[in-house]
Order: C-alpha cells, then structure tokens, then sequence
C-alpha cells in the first residue's frame, strides 16, 4: 500500500503518521517525490481497509493499493515517478534515470593485466564514457576457462579508477567476496547467472554500493523485479536493471536474443533505471552498434559495452568486444541518437 501524502503536510505530522503506522506492524518507508511524498507501506496489508488508513491524519490524501507481487520496485510504490540512482565517482556523480543523459559502461570483459586495463579506460574515457566494466570474478560456462584474476584484479581495477577517473563497476559472484568488491567497485553487478542468488541479493541489499541487476538469461520481466526486490527489501534503494540478451529459439546468428522491448515495458512497471548490454545480448560485435542505437530510441538509461585493446587476443568474449576505434566510432554515433532524444551529455569530453 502507498499513503500519499497532501502538498505541504507538515514533517512532524509525516512522523506522526509513520509511527502510528509502525504500531500497526507495518514497516513505513517515506519517500520524497518531485510534488508530494509518499509513504510505502510493506508488510500484511491484505486484511487492511484502506480508508481506516485514511482516517489516521486529515493530511493524507490517499491510500493506494499495490497489486503487484514487488511492493518497492514496483512504480506505484513511487507514485508513478521514476527514480535515479546516484552514483559517486572520482569524476563527479553521475546519475542513472530517465531525465539524465545516457550512462555509457565500457570496458573489457574481463581484467587480464595492468597495462591493457588501464590503456582501455583511458581509451573509453576519451570517447566519452563514465563507467569502466571488467570482470575479476567471471562465470564461465566451463571450468577450464579463465576464470578471472579475482582479488588481484580488483586492484587493478583501483588503479584504473585512479589513472581514468572512470567510476567502476564489477561483478560480484559470491556472498564472501561482496565486502572486497564493495572496497573497489562504485557499482556491484549481479551477472545473469546469479540474479536468483538469494543469499547474494540480500547480502548486496545489505551494504551501501548501488546494484546492477542484469536479467536472468530465462528470467521473466516478474522474476526480474523480484530479484531487484531482494535487494530493495534488504535495505538498498540503488538498483538498475540491465538486459543483457535471453534464451530464445534461435541462436544461430546470435548468441542470445536482446529484449528491447523490456524499455516501454519496464518503464510501464518499475521506477527503477534500465540498462541495456548489447555486447552480450548479440555476442558479436558488428551488432553490437545497431542495437546499442536502437536501445538509446527505445528509451534506455545506460549502456554496457565490451571493449578490448586486441579482441582476437582477449581471454573472453573477444567475438562481441569492440576495439578502441569502433567504441570511439560508435560512441559519435550514439552522440547523434542520443541529442536526437536529448539524452546526450554536452559537456565536452574531457582529455588526459
Ligand atoms: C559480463 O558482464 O561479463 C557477464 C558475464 O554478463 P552476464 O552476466 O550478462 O552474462
Ligand atoms: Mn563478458
């Protein structure tokens, strides 16, 4: 349920409210919205009458139902209004939401040395990137492929951080490893593999880094946002949505088929912010360009491109990764779409 609250009403009659509300065994989360605030309700709602809500306070407006099985992701819980998340990092925050510019994520798929993480940040930074992704822990298929550098990359990545600026943004894959990630990363990925990691969820529910939620690859839109509900519900309102590509019949030309048309649909459902990773949606890299432009159309908050000094050399997911020139080619491509949709980031790009 979400009390809606009238424009004005005083903050000591909020708290009020709030701790009538706990009295009912209800856990009250105030939420301040561009108009009004509002009050999400979790907890046993179903045998509560609205209207006796009502009657707590002449200052609320309404009370609503939430009929989806996500409370907290769902956008009704917002009232209609899509949230950002705000990331820091050591070029200034940057924020993921859909009156911002595009957030555009690059790098490798997976740390492999200093030299070349730190030659790609540099790389996608000049190109006009905010993020840059590469794995420590990688989820490979096999046992016998590489398995990522682990803590050793996460030190990497630091430096990284430090030469480029770039925020960073790596994947976390066990419960054990989240506080060291935490340390280096400004944002944690869930991979694909990992979205139904229950204990996982709640423990990057339970520290502070905003979340990056990708789709299980046979996950639905519900079992998607109830993953991010984990999360939510553990304490962490920082989550953003990546589609990264799901299991369809055919995939023959395409490693997987990328669902764009989770953008109106998610838009219709949550107020959380999107994301979009064409690098793994199609798995080859001369699609990577038509879907990342598609996606920017569509309405996306954010990309997540895999980039590679020497794809033909990389130790994964070479066949999808952009080199430094197509990123840059792209990413003046994505500049056009993207003002086309004012979505495009003006400030100029700043130069090492
Ligand atoms: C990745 O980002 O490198 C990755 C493994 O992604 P996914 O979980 O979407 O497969
Ligand atoms: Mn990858």
């Amino acid at each position: 349920m979400i009390v809606v609250m009238k424009v004005g009403s005083p903050e000591p009659e909020i708290q009020r409210i709030e701790s009538e509300l706990k009295e009912w065994r209800l856990t009250p989360e105030k939420i301040i919205g561009k108009h009004k605030v509002v009050i999400g309700l979790v907890g046993d709602t179903a045998s509560l009458d609205p209207l006796q809500i009502k009657e707590i306070s002449p200052w609320i407006e309404s009370v609503l139902r939430v009929e989806k099985p996500y409370k907290r992701a769902s956008l009704e819980f917002r009232n209609g209004e899509h949230s950002n998340v705000i990331v820091s990092t050591p070029n200034g925050d940057v924020t993921f939401g859909q009156n911002h510019p595009i957030v555009v994520i690059a790098g490798p798929c997976s740390v492999e040395n200093e030299a070349m993480i730190i030659d790609t940040a540099k790389a996608v930074k000049a190109a006009g990137a905010s993020f840059l992704r590469g794995g420590a822990y990688k989820p490979r298929t096999s046992p016998y492929s590489f398995q990522g550098h682990g803590e050793s990359a996460l030190e990497l990545l630091a430096a990284a951080r430090d030469a480029s600026g770039l925020g960073i943004i790596t994947e976390v894959m066990d419960t054990a490893d989240v506080d060291k990630v935490a340390e280096v990363a400004d944002i944690l990925q869930v991979g694909a593999r990992n979205m139904q990691n229950f204990p996982l969820l709640k423990k990057v529910g339970a520290q502070d880094k905003p979340v990056f939620l990708k789709r299980g690859m046979s996950a639905t839109i519900d079992e998607w946002l109830m993953a991010a509900e984990y999360v939510l519900a553990a304490g962490n309102s920082n989550v953003i949505l990546c589609e990264r590509g799901i299991r369809t019949f055919d995939r023959k030309y395409a490693r997987n088929t990328l669902d764009l048309a989770v953008l109106p649909v998610l838009r219709s459902l949550t107020h959380l912010p999107i994301a979009i990773d064409p690098s793994h949606g199609t798995g080859i890299a001369q699609y990577v360009p038509p879907m990342a432009k598609a996606a920017i159309a569509a309405g996306t908050d954010a990309l997540m491109i895999e980039v590679h000094p020497n794809p033909a050399k990389a130790l994964s997911d070479g066949p999808q990764s952009l080199t430094f020139e197509s990123f840059e080619h792209l990413m003046r491509e994505l500049s056009v779409v993207g003002q086309a949709v004012n979505r495009w980031s003006k400030s100029p790009v700043p130069v090492n």
